[in-house]
């Protein structure tokens, strides 16, 4: 063992380990509201679907400032139900960030599309719109933007596109939950928004969940049958439809969160700002607000020297998290497609230099700041 690494030995055996993320917090806050309503949803055997599920569905209907929301089991499945509705099917194309988590992409698949991936912006790794808009063919049909980590793509120039192009804007909002554009929030703003509930998103459920949002009646009236296997009334299935359905004490969980969502969201903006404030002037790329708000779903630096940083941390005790190593063009499940795969170089370079360091809700800023001080002993060693 060299000296550095015993040295960081040492510093291990004293200092607590910072995990990359810790849910139990938020449980010591709803646990008392939500054990009660666990009671009533036994009681009463709403299990599927049913009347908490509708519940929530109101109270997140009016948070988002939406006409129709539709919950559903998990993200992909808000994703998959969004492009069916929006009429894609083989043959069709729809442009998607190449850097992005690879469920952005399977609801594409499964409807028999064409995913058409499209490199991302230096700054935000959202889409670049510059770029989609050069791989628009007469075959497509709709575009995903990602609002990537917990900040907005430019969903106006998404939406400019879109009505240029004619193409349906399915916002993939799972990162993002409560960020706001021009005061509206996101997943509201294209034809239909999808979000995931996935534990470890920022409105995460007690295993899985998701959510689609629209203001069209007769996209969510489609959504709503095909989320219900197929059914316009019961017993009567006019089309193949899915059990995409949410479960009640998953509604349970996510309605007692939403209530206490803007305050954790609060929460990780002052966390976020620690970080920045605290690792300002180092040879890195910082996450900064470049689209209007930020909610940091996750906090992502980046710099050639990834993969040492990381270790460095792993010997000190800091967990961190790697979003995404393998971007959507090198995926082996996509080998098949043929597009040019040195045509994204922004992408590639997020997959390489990309580090997510810890920030959750119930952080300490004790912990930023060691995690701050370990991140410049690194750049000082
Ligand atoms: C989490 C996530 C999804 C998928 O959500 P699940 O609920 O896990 O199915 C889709 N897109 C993005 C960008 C995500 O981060």
């Amino acid at each position: 063992m060299n000296t550095v690494t015993s040295a960081v030995r040492k510093v291990e055996s004293t200092s607590e380990r910072i995990p990359f993320n810790n849910l139990a917090v938020q449980w010591d806050e709803l646990a008392s509201s939500v054990r009660a309503e666990f009671e009533d949803v036994f009681q009463r055997s709403a299990f599927s679907a049913g009347p908490f599920t509708s519940k929530f569905e109101v109270e997140i209907a009016d948070y988002l400032g939406v006409k129709h929301a539709i919950g559903v089991n998990s993200g992909t499945s808000a994703l998959h139900l969004a492009t069916v509705a929006a009429g894609v099917g083989p043959g069709d194309e729809v442009l998607v960030p190449s850097h992005t988590f690879i469920a952005t992409l399977w609801g594409v698949l499964y409807a028999g599309g064409t995913p058409v991936l499209c490199d991302v912006d230096d700054s935000t790794g959202t889409i670049d719109l510059e770029d989609a808009g050069r791989r628009v063919t007469s075959r497509t049909k709709a575009i995903i933007p990602v609002h990537l980590y917990g900040q907005p793509a430019n969903i106006d120039g998404v939406q400019a596109l879109g009505r240029e192009k004619g193409l349906v804007v399915i916002e993939d909002n799972a990162q993002a939950f409560g960020a706001r554009w021009n005061g509206r929030q996101l997943g509201g703003i294209g034809q239909i928004g999808c979000f995931s509930f996935y534990p470890g998103k920022n409105l995460g459920a007690a295993g899985e969940g998701g959510l689609i949002s629209t203001n069209d009646d007769r996209l969510a009236e489609h959504m709503r049958a095909l989320h219900n296997h197929g059914q316009t009334e019961r017993y009567v299935h006019a089309q193949i439809g899915y059990n995409y359905r949410m479960d009640g004490l998953q509604a349970v969980v996510l309605r007692q969160k939403l209530r206490l969502i803007d305050r954790w969201t609060a929460r990780r903006k002052d966390l976020a700002a620690r970080y920045q404030a605290g690792l300002a002037g180092l040879p890195m790329a910082v996450p900064a607000i470049r689209h209007q708000d930020h909610v940091w779903h996750l906090f992502v630096v980046r710099l050639p020297e990834r993969d040492a940083l990381r270790e460095h941390l792993s010997l000190a005790n800091v967990e961190t998290g790697l979003h995404y190593p393998v971007p959507c063009h090198r995926q082996p499940c996509l080998s098949h497609l043929s597009m040019d795969r040195n045509s994204y170089p922004v992408a590639d370079r997020w997959a390489r230099e990309g580090l997510s360091l810890p920030l959750f809700y119930g952080m300490t800023d004790a912990q930023v700041d060691r995690v701050c001080h370990e991140v410049r002993r690194f750049f000082s060693a």
